[in-house]
């Protein structure tokens, strides 16, 4: 059944009283914040920089490529970065002297995004500097979850534990079956598809139904599987059996627009922070939503120096106001979170708050995306077309290196995404396509605030600026897409 719920309706926030607690930020971890503690009964205000933005109306799932003026793309008196150009341009990303009226953050090789101008950010208002990194930033009710390419993996011990596997790095200090309860309550809520294959290096979740791998994928998971490797279902965090406790979500409806229109359903059926979490967390009554609020530091008590509250500034007023709560919680997203950190500087935290290590801001450890690979199978050339749209994925491919081997001069391993058969043109023009994706060895001079250039609102902050590098070992993670 199609669920057609509007949203509810947030009451205004009340900065007369203090919260239980106050969250910074409304993605995936704001959202989830916000349904634990408002499902235990606490009182919670959530501050968001962004607009509450009508995805639903914006997305646009079902629509052809033709039905659009300019397919997909953004009018022309705007633009949105490529790839590729941050690599070769400088940043700030958009110039003074930019002749486009807005430049918006890459969301990756998808075609539409006009449907995402209205998600990410401008860079124009939002600038950084420092070396060449391309810094997705989607500024809305929800976040990045409104456009995430629902790829929804768990981590296993191969991750927690690669020192003890390999000696590089640190281990972390939690292991696989600290975190496995918790997985297993965060699928049964939100709904994955995806098919068990019992790996130790990528644990089933609790799936719903599986897509279906088409002819071509079945044939490379067959040929792969005599090297040991193993080839499965695109492990979606999209529900295709639907929720019944949530009435703001449809079960996939296998249309296939997920992959023509950035990672956004209309219908939800693909896992977003506000249709997921945040309407249910209002459904409850003990949450309270402010948009347009940016959080500028938090506040902390001058007699104990905890935490007291979040100053914010309104984005349509200028003016500035203090929420104050009990409990504190920074979901600002991963760079901004340890920026807003920075910047909470008191005599108490003469450093920022939370910064007495004086490791806020380093040891970042990105997602390290990489080419692809395209090619035919050439047993289907020539047979006859079949219709293999109609999928929120196609496949992946886990890490095989390094698992039981050892091996000399390389380190850890790496994922393929992908997918095959005959789908809507241009994607039609190609086939089986890979992509890399893999993990990095933190890198100690990662980012940080400096007043090198201000942003154009709020006038007077900070301009946030990136400092990364690729460790040596972390470049011997990153092979080619071909070996
Ligand atoms: C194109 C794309 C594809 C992706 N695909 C995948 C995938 O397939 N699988 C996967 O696992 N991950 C994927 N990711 C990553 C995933 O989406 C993010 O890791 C995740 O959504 C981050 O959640 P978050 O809550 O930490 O941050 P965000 O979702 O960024 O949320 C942070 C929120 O805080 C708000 N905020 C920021 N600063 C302030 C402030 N000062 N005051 C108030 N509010 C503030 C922002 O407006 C935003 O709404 C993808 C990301 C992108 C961009
Ligand atoms: S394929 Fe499923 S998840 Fe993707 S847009 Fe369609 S209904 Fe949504």
């Amino acid at each position: 059944m199609l669920l057609r719920v509007p949203p509810p309706s947030s009451k205004p926030a009340d900065l007369s009283r203090t919260y239980d607690a106050v969250i910074v930020g409304s993605g995936a971890a704001g959202g989830m914040a916000a349904h634990v503690l408002t499902s235990h009964g606490l009182d919670v205000l959530m501050l968001e920089a962004g607009k509450q933005v009508d995805t639903t109306a914006e997305l646009h799932s079902l629509e052809w490529p033709y039905d659009h003026p300019r397919r997909g793309e953004m009018p022309y008196d705007r633009h949105a970065l490529r790839g590729a150009e941050y690599a070769f341009r400088k940043p700030p990303y958009a110039p003074k002297d930019a002749p486009w009226k807005a430049v918006h953050s890459y969301v990756q090789g998808w075609n539409g995004t006009d449907y995402t101008k209205n998600i990410v950010v401008d860079e124009k208002d939002h600038p950084y500097t420092g070396t060449n990194y391309a810094w997705v930033r989607a500024r809305c009710l929800g976040g990045k979850t409104n456009i995430w390419g629902r790829l929804a993996l768990r981590l296993s011990d191969y991750d927690f534990k690669g020192k003890s596997h390999d000696g590089w790095g640190e281990d972390w200090p939690i292991s696989y079956a600290d975190l496995e309860p918790y997985y297993d309550k965060v699928d049964l809520y939100l709904g994955i598809a995806g098919h068990p294959e019992g790996l130790p290096h990528l644990p089933d979740s609790k799936f719903q139904r599986s897509t279906r791998l088409n002819p071509s994928e079945v044939m490379l998971r067959h040929s792969i599987a005599k090297r040991g490797r193993v080839l499965t279902p695109y492990r979606a965090g999209v529900t295709t059996d639907g929720l019944k406790h949530n009435k703001y979500r449809s079960r996939c409806f296998g249309r296939g627009g997920c992959n023509r229109h950035v990672g956004g359903c209309d219908i939800h059926a693909a896992f977003d922070s506000p249709t997921g979490l945040i309407y249910p967390a209002l459904d409850t009554g003990h949450l309270t939503v402010r948009t347009g609020s940016v959080a500028r530091e938090v506040t902390v008590d001058p007699g104990t120096g905890k935490a007291r509250g979040v100053a914010f500034v309104d984005a349509a007023t200028g003016q500035t106001m203090e929420a104050r709560a009990k409990t504190v919680i920074l979901a600002a997203s991963t760079l901004e979170t340890a920026r807003l950190m920075l910047l909470s500087k008191s005599s108490q935290h003469p450093s920022g708050i939370g910064n007495a290590s004086g490791h806020v801001g380093h040891n970042f450890c990105e997602h390290v995306m990489g080419p692809g690979v395209d090619g035919f199978v050439k047993d289907l050339v020539g047979k006859p077309r079949t219709l293999d749209d109609g999928r929120p994925g196609g496949f992946y491919i886990p890490r095989f290196r390094n698992l039981k081997d050892r091996q000399k001069d390389f380190l850890r391993g790496y994922g393929f995404e992908g997918h095959g058969g005959s789908t809507m043109f241009p994607s039609s023009a190609r086939g089986p396509g890979r992509s890399r994706t893999s993990g990095a060895f933190p890198s100690c001079a990662s980012t940080s605030s400096s007043a090198t250039t201000r942003r154009r609102w709020p006038p007077t902050w900070p301009t946030p600026r990136a400092r990364c590098s690729r460790r040596p070992g972390s470049r011997s993670s990153t092979p080619t897409a071909t070996s």
